[in-house]
């Protein structure tokens, strides 16, 4: 059995597969390739398929399945699993990581530091304690982004139409009742056709005037161009995110926009995941070996 791995996973992987057939990283055996594994650069696509004949099965190590088309994969009969849970403390941390840095001034105090400005009295903080974060979609990394911000002494809320219970997040039926009560909004909902541009103009309309957003989901769940917008004017008073319309992003508005963090889609990219993801490739393999 050959394995092909067409993106980049931990060292240890080829290694930890040698057991199961031969592992490879040359392009050229993906013709031959039983088991393809991809994480989020390589793009799943019919073209990408029809070049892989003996493919049976597409692992991609990660969550998000945006990059493989399902559909023709089905009807070729070829698998398709990803690593679901590997990834959320990752994320989560990320997430979290960037809801406390743009309260706190993070990156205007050291950026400005470093250009020899003292903006002690400009640069005005804000507390988490006792706010309210909003999570759009609350599977696996909202689940653990609830965890931290209840640690934070927050109220947290979620929108979440697929489920009637959660364990810390108090469930909200409707956006319209859903986006004036969050002071924070972070994204963990996949990209669907429900959630392809979900922040956008209409509903920032409808938001606290000064809430942050939080993206470490998809960046086409949001409208760049109304975030931006939403930026310039004040309504929204930072914008964070992982996530773009395309990896790397050509020409978003967002880079030019104020109060922006961003950073280039690494939200699974700690060692420890990698080591994580490799583990459930492995038990996936070895389950599909056994049938
Ligand atoms: P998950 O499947 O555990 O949770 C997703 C949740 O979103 C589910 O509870 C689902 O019911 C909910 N949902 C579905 N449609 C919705 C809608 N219309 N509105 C609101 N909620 C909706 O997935 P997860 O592991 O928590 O990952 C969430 C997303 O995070 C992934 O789909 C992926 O796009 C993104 N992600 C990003 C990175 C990164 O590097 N930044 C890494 C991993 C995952």
């Amino acid at each position: 059995m050959k394995i092909f791995i067409s993106d980049a996973f931990d060292s240890s992987l080829p290694g930890k597969l040698a057991r199961y057939g031969e592992v490879t990283d040359d392009k050229s055996q993906l013709a031959n390739a039983e088991i393809v594994l991809i994480r989020s650069k390589t793009k799943c696509t019919k073209e990408f398929i029809d070049s892989a004949p003996k493919l049976k099965y597409v692992i991609r190590g990660g969550v998000g399945l945006d990059n493989v088309d399902r559909e023709y994969a089905k009807q070729k009969g070829i698998k398709v699993a990803n690593t679901a849970e590997a990834s959320s403390i990752a994320v989560a941390e990320l997430a979290f990581a960037m809801m406390l840095a743009m309260p706190n001034q993070l990156v205007p105090g050291d950026t400005s530091m470093k250009k020899g400005e003292w903006l002690k009295k400009e640069l005005k903080r804000s507390e988490l304690l006792g706010k309210t974060l909003g999570l759009l979609g609350v599977g696996n990394i909202g689940t653990e982004v609830a965890r931290r911000a209840k640690a934070f002494g927050m109220t947290v809320i979620a929108y979440d139409p697929f489920l009637k219970t959660h364990e810390i997040a108090k469930l909200v039926g409707k956006l319209d009742d859903f986006f004036p009560k969050c002071d924070y909004i972070s994204l963990h909902m996949p990209l669907t056709d429900d959630t392809k541009g979900m922040i956008n103009k209409n509903a920032i309309s409808k938001m606290k005037n000064g809430v942050y957003i939080v993206n470490t989901g998809r960046g086409k769940c949001v409208i760049e161009e109304d975030v931006a917008e939403a930026l310039k004017s004040g309504k929204i008073k930072g914008y964070a995110t992982d996530v773009w319309y395309s990896d790397p992003p050509e020409k978003s508005p967002l880079l030019g926009a104020p109060n922006v963090l961003a950073t280039p889609h690494i939200g699974a990219s700690t060692g420890e995941n990698l080591l994580r993801i490799g583990e459930v490739i492995d038990r996936l393999i070895g389950e599909y070996v056994k049938k």
